[in-house]
């Protein structure tokens, strides 16, 4: 049986974890590093970066990368490029299959199952998601766990003393917050809440927001019209906000940054953090309710808790971690690295559903893990209403039946809207999914006997059916909201991702022999001018021939579509033109 890998999929970077020697150790990332940027990128000439190198060429290649994904995943966002349209399902496989691959190189085996981790806060739609890009990316996704569990989970195998703890997890796109009961050996989720749309990405806009006004009054210049200025003005951002978690100030320096007037202008100013720190109260402020939300759903009081855990990047922020104390009375604990823990209790959690006992190490009893339903589940019902089913921070797996009738006399069909939010009408929560039953035996209204069953499994994945009692007639969800991916989709977007794999050594190969070609013609012709008049002249004309044919050849190259026939005719045709060239010198 083959290793299970844990993985963090974060907005912003991404992490792997395996168990070696009954402990969980970080998968590092091709560049080295523990954490891999959840960014991918498209060249002109048709190859797929991930990663570290995907992030590097961002600047200059802004409208063919792709960052944040995760902020997209159970929408119908998608991004086309060179005529071939990408969902988020797909841009997220091509950064799983990136860390399946380190994952692999690492360990040296092939790896196929995992458990992935998504934040509390992601509804039905937005795990299926998550579920389906393991898929195209090769993965046997094992089970989809929530990010804080999985913090808990890590820290429980080390410090497994029996406390309520919360989890405050603000990473690059999503805001989270659980709170956790660990104990004699079984970390169980009392409560969840959080914002999905609230993180470092937002931090790093405010910031980019000032520069461009503060560029604007000093200049006059609107910089966000310049695209290539925007995306240097955010990596800039990003960087200022990190450095001003450690200083009291940052200066933000860019060269050449834009044009005025046909002039070069460059920027140069300075954050401070009691600066930074005015532009993004009104986010950090945002977290309370949450907080205050999840404290309330457990029951306790912050008095209450043994511990505060700080999970995610932004953690980082000294603001942020001073409103975490001052809302919980509490210091925050640091001794959990807040970027490698999530991974490693995915990690965790894989290898205990391998049937490896990972054992708290206090209690010496295996880890029994509780999850929960991050929102309420209901159906709509007459007038609108959204009637609920299934509370939300219920502990999973769960099922529940409620028997619903008919509104109208002879009704032979009902629909089943499947909503999930908290909101008591049903317009104003999410729909994830509807379904009609037919066949229902006529009869005067509210007389038929409809039985309506929520179902969710231990990924937080919900199968809804409805039975008519009477007759028998059985009806299970198909989620027809259109942020999902169909199985025909899915499978085609697998091939494609196969094949893409299948291309890799062909793909390897050309880059090789492009980049060897691209120097062997810059070198000829240089020397070709250099010679002048005193080279021979069908040397010349066989050197100009052999130039024009293997320009042809590079030019023509897409790296997506790359033949190995292509690849031979280029290597061929190098050779000939390095023969001629060799004249020149004789
Ligand atoms: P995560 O999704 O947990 O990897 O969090 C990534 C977010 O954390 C990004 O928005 C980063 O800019 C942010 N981040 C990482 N390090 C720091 C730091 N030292 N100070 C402030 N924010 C940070």
């Amino acid at each position: 049986m083959g290793k299970v890998i844990g993985i963090d999929l974060g907005t912003t970077n991404s992490c792997v974890s395996v168990i070696e020697n009954n402990m969980p150790v970080i998968i590092p990332g091709t560049s080295g590093s523990m954490t891999t940027p959840s960014v991918v990128a498209f060249t002109k000439k048709g190859e797929q970066l991930v990663g570290e190198s995907a992030r590097r060429q961002a600047v200059t290649n802004p409208d063919r990368t792709i960052s944040s994904v995760k902020r997209h995943m159970g929408t119908n966002w998608s991004v086309k490029i060179d005529g071939k349209e990408y969902k988020p399902q797909t841009i997220s496989a091509m950064i799983l299959r990136q860390l399946k691959k380190d994952a692999e190189e690492f360990l040296g085996e092939a790896v196929t199952d995992a458990v992935i981790t998504v934040p509390a806060y992601f509804n039905d739609i937005q795990r299926q998601a998550t579920k389906d890009a393991g898929r195209i990316a090769g993965l046997n996704v094992l089970r989809i766990i929530n990010e804080p569990t999985s913090a808990a989970l890590s820290y429980g195998l080390n410090h497994g003393v029996a406390q309520k703890v919360m989890v405050y997890d603000l990473g690059g796109g999503t805001f989270d917050v659980s709170i956790i009961e660990i104990g004699d050996g079984v970390v169980e989720v009392l409560a969840t809440a959080g914002d999905n749309h609230l993180g470092g990405d937002d931090f790093d806009d405010r910031i980019a927001q000032w520069i461009v006004n503060s560029f604007k009054a000093e200049h006059h210049t609107d910089l966000s019209r310049d695209f290539a200025a925007m995306q240097r003005v955010r990596d800039a951002a990003e960087r200022t906000k990190k450095e001003l978690s450690s200083s009291g100030s940052s200066h933000i320096v860019l060269p050449y940054l834009t044009q005025v007037k046909g002039e070069p202008v460059h920027l140069d100013l300075t954050l401070t953090r009691a600066k930074f720190e005015e532009l993004v109260s009104d986010l950090i402020e945002r977290t309370a309710d949450p907080v205050r939300n999840a404290l309330n759903d457990a029951r306790i009081t912050p008095s209450q808790l043994g511990r505060v855990l700080l999970v995610g990047g932004s953690t980082r922020i000294p603001a942020i971690q001073e409103k975490v104390r001052q809302m919980t009375g509490k210091e925050p604990s640091k001794n959990i690295n807040p970027d490698e823990c999530v991974a490693k209790g995915a990690a965790i959690l894989g290898s205990t559903l391998q049937g490896n006992a990972i054992v708290a190490a206090d209690t010496g009893k295996d880890l029994l893990l509780l999850d929960v339903t991050p929102m309420s589940l209901s159906i709509e019902t007459v007038g609108g209403v959204a009637t609920k089913l299934v509370d939300r921070n219920t502990t999973l797996p769960t099922r529940y039946s409620r028997i619903f009738s008919t509104a109208a006399p002879y009704q032979r069909t009902v629909e089943i809207h499947v909503l999930q939010g908290e909101r008591p009408m049903a317009r104003d929560n999410k729909t994830i999914g509807k379904f009609r039953l037919k066949g229902i035996k006529a009869a005067p209204a509210g007389v038929p006997q409809i039985e309506v069953t929520f179902d969710i499994d231990a990924n937080g994945i919900l199968k809804v059916s409805a039975r008519d009692l009477d007759t028998g007639k059985e009806q299970s969800i198909t989620i027809t909201a259109n942020d999902r991916m169909s199985e025909e989709e899915i499978r085609q977007a697998m091939a494609d991702a196969a094949n893409y794999a299948g291309q890799d050594q062909i793909r390897r190969e050309a880059m090789e022999v492009l980049n060897d070609s691209q120097s062997l013609l810059a070198k000829t012709e240089q020397a070709l001018k250099n010679a002048g008049k005193q080279l021979d002249k069908s040397v010349k004309k066989q050197v100009k021939t052999d130039i024009t044919r293997l320009r042809k050849l590079v030019t023509k190259c897409r790296l997506d579509k790359v033949t190995e026939e292509e690849v031979e005719e280029m290597r061929t045709t190098k050779s000939q033109l390095e023969s001629s060239a060799a004249q020149m010198q004789l």
